[in-house]
């Protein structure tokens, strides 16, 4: 007779003998982009004033897609002074209904042209198809068609109080959610009748070059939503600027830290949504298979280019030696390669420096002595990749466990008891998310609540919702994004 452990194998789907599915790529056919984008300022696209523009590539296959221009001080000057002017004649005059008209416009647009913005983001960023077309795009209208609902309705939001916009908002997002994030930063702040300039990411500009198109064609009042393409210093001439009031920023921890002291007693209101470390953990009575899928989705999903990612795994002992099997064996599964193919489950790492940083983490990986396992996938020739990898034999000390490696890596650990999962889950500098898994309600409230972070999930990983706030403790950030709560960092009460 089989012993328990190689019938298991032996029923395993073995992808690496050639057992595949057919390629199903999504067409590219009906998507529009221009050769080159200067800015989108006052209504128009215009050229920059320095006239310098760098190329933005698809990271599956290292080819240019587009040159994007670098934005200058000029350029962000000329983008708050259309801000400015548009606060002023049009936006902070106009009713909140009519304000929200524009803003279901722009959702309904976003849903008209989802296919090609979700191929774009794609093909941009390098994340799969499946998730641009399922999550990111569905949510970049579902957040408008939600904050466009507010907009005539702010005496409700804060009953006795008279909200108040702030003027011009400055906002800078980064490149893992390019549209979403977008339409995360946009959203609530049109809804409280502020205006905007924002920055997208260097490496993913396109869709929100096509969310300034939706914008223009939606007719919004020229200069109420500006887009300056750059890299930091463009975002740092947005936050230095005197004319902004409030500065809105997703991006790292470094980052937000030198915005923090940049903007320090200036008067300008803040949002950071910067990075984290994410515990998910799994108790000895959780469905365990259930548990693995979700393990898998909060880490691999998106390559692990997710700020809430569960990057640290921390498993009850007795059950450790099937979790891991459980996940090597369905990690095993997981699809690498072209991101537009509509079976791929893992696409390409959004740049070079990001698979060169994940690189470094995992050497350091091996100097710790660590135990890497990486499944065995065939990448392609071009583009940047890194295979599904678990990290074991780690502890809390590493750098694995301890720093953000926003790569598909994920370490795992053991606990006895509930108090040792929280201390170890507590111990990082961030506290953005983190997971539970249990059949038992009273532990899903213990752990919940011993959790310093702001969304915690249980039995369930990465769902987000427009009505729900997210944000994050420690340094994760300051704020909230999303819900009633995304309303208040917009508004003077
Ligand atoms: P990043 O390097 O901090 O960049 C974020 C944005 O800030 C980019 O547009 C960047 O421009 C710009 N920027 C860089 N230096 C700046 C400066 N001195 N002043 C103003 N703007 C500046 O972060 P990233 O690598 O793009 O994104 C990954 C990070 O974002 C991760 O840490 C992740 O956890 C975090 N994140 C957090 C959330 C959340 O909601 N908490 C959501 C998504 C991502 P360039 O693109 O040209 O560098
Ligand atoms: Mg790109």
């Amino acid at each position: 007779m089989l012993k328990e452990t190689e019938i298991k194998k032996s029923n395993r789907l073995d992808f690496s003998n050639g057992w595949s599915y057919a390629p199903a790529p999504e067409s590219t056919g009906h998507i529009n982009i221009r050769e080159k984008y200067g800015h989108f300022i006052n209504g128009k696209f215009v050229e920059p004033t320095e006239g310098e523009y760098f190329d933005t590539v698809n990271p599956a296959t290292e080819e240019k897609l587009a040159e994007v221009a670098n934005g200058s001080h000029a350029d962000v000057d000329a983008a708050v002074k259309a801000a400015r002017q548009a606060y002023n004649k049009y936006w902070s005059k106009m009713s909140g209904r009519d304000r929200g008209r524009y803003i279901y416009r722009i959702a309904r647009m976003i849903q008209e042209k989802a296919r090609e913005l979700a191929v774009i983001e794609s093909m941009d960023g390098g994340k799969p198809i499946r998730e641009s077309r399922d999550v990111d795009v569905p949510l970049a209208a579902g957040h408008f068609f939600y904050y466009a609902g507010w907009a005539d309705k702010l005496n409700y939001a804060f009953p006795g109080r008279e909200p108040r916009s702030l003027g011009v908002a400055g906002q800078i997002i980064p490149w893992n959610f390019p549209l979403l994030m977008a339409a995360w930063k946009i959203a609530p702040a049109l809804a409280t009748g502020n205006t905007i300039v924002i920055k997208p990411a260097e490496t993913t500009p396109l869709t929100s070059m096509k969310l300034a198109e939706i914008i223009q064609e939606a007719d919004l009042p020229h200069g109420v939503v500006n887009f300056v393409n750059g890299a930091g210093k463009t975002g740092a001439a947005i936050v230095d600027h005197p004319d902004v009031n409030k500065i809105a920023f997703t991006g790292s921890t470094g980052v937000g830290k030198i915005i923090q002291k940049a903007i320090a007693g200036s008067g300008k209101k803040l949002t950071l949504e910067l990075g984290g470390k994410a515990a998910n953990i799994i108790f000895e009575d959780a469905t365990i298979d259930q548990a693995v899928e979700g393990i898998i989705n909060g880490i691999f999903f998106n390559q692990g280019h997710v700020c809430c990612a569960g990057s640290r795994l921390f498993v009850q002992e007795n059950i450790a030696d099937e979790v891991r099997d459980k996940l090597i064996d369905r990690m095993s599964t997981l699809i690498v390669g072209d991101p537009l193919d509509k079976n791929t489950d893992v696409g390409a790492i959004n740049s070079k420096e990001q698979l060169e940083t994940i690189n470094r983490y995992l050497e350091y990986g091996v100097q710790d002595g660590a135990e890497i396992y990486q499944t065995k996938c065939a990448l392609p020739d071009k583009g940047y990749w890194c295979c599904p990898t678990l990290v074991g034999n780690v502890s809390q000390s590493h750098k694995l466990v301890q720093e953000e490696i926003f790569g598909p890596v994920l370490t795992i650990q053991t606990f006895r008891t509930p108090a040792e999962a929280l201390e170890k889950a507590n111990n990082t500098p961030y506290g953005l998310s983190g997971g539970v898994w249990t059949d038992k309600g009273s532990k899903i409230f213990g752990m919940t609540n011993g959790i310093r972070a702001g969304v915690l999930w249980a039995n369930t990983f990465n769902k987000f919702d427009p009505t729900s706030p997210f944000g994050g403790y420690k340094e994760s950030g300051l704020g909230r994004e999303g819900g009633l709560h995304g309303l208040l960092p917009y508004l003077e009460l």
